[in-house]
């Protein structure tokens, strides 16, 4: 017999004992996965009887959430920069503080037809928010995983970003030189030692770590960019809360100019930016 709604709301108290956060990410799964109404949810739980699909699909939540599987994953949706995007895990799901990077773009002045080219753009979230938001850029969105690039292409579609293009490529290896007026990269930056790294253990690692303390990457984008990047360029890359000085250091090696930097939500030195 089919069980009702009240039961899986307990079945949960009594699975997560001391989790404060399930109750909103189960009634937040009930809405958007079985588009369940408050009414069911909230008041009519006892009378509610689920069907054997919407029992299936409550009990692979409680299976994944005692993974800690992100509810994103589990929802294949994640909110960034006013829409929605598709993510599974072969995408890192997008952080709010890569949104202030978006927003300093969206921001600029730009001459008209600028490029712009967003390297490591995994779900494209931060590509597709400035095409969209910047309808008379051509913005390019590069990734070295053709897996990643499947992801960013069904956001691609599905917001319907004209404007944004995507390419396959090794950081920047294969592009022109003087070509883009601007560069931009959310890229790996985690230490491999990193303790944090234990709490993100469903997403792609290659997306979080990178080597050298977690600036082989950041190296190898800024080096790059130098021949690519037009001149007064600019490249905008974020990076570890605790890694800024670093940063300017290696713009500064490679000849980057009016070097700055955007905090994030916490006050934390989050982006660099600087003029080539
Ligand atoms: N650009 C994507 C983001 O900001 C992916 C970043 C990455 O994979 N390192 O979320």
């Amino acid at each position: 017999m089919s069980k009702n709604l009240r039961y899986y709301k307990n079945l949960i108290d009594e699975s997560f004992i001391g989790n404060i956060l399930i109750k909103k990410e189960f009634t937040f799964f009930l809405k958007e996965k079985l588009y369940l109404k408050d009414s069911d949810v909230y008041i009519n739980d006892k009378e509610r009887n689920l069907s054997p699909g919407e029992e299936d699909l409550i009990l692979d939540f409680i299976n994944k959430k005692q993974n800690d599987f992100p509810l994103d994953y589990i929802l294949n949706s994640t909110k960034f920069y006013e829409n929605e995007f598709y993510v599974d895990q072969r995408v890192l799901i997008p952080r709010p503080e890569t949104e202030i990077l978006v927003d300093y773009i969206n921001n600029y002045e730009f001459i008209d037809k600028a490029r712009i080219l967003d390297i490591g753009t995994g779900s494209g979230c931060i590509g597709i928010s400035i095409a969209l938001s910047n309808p008379q850029l051509n913005v390019y969105g590069s990734d070295y995983s053709l897996n990643a690039l499947k992801v960013a292409d069904i956001n691609r579609e599905e917001l319907n970003s004209d404007n944004f293009y995507l390419i396959n490529a090794d950081w920047l290896s294969c592009f022109r030189e003087n070509f883009f007026d601007i560069i931009v990269s959310n890229p790996p930056y985690i230490c491999e030692e990193d303790k944090h790294l234990k709490n993100l253990i469903h997403e792609p690692r290659e997306a979080l770590i990178s080597s050298d303390s977690g600036l082989c990457d950041i190296k190898k984008i800024t080096r790059q960019a130098t021949n690519i990047l037009k001149k007064n360029g600019i490249l905008v890359v974020e990076h570890g809360f605790n890694q800024s000085i670093e940063v300017r250091k290696i713009f500064e090696e490679n000849n980057f100019s009016d070097i700055s930097i955007l905090k994030d939500f916490q006050n934390h030195p989050r982006v660099t930016l600087g003029v080539f």
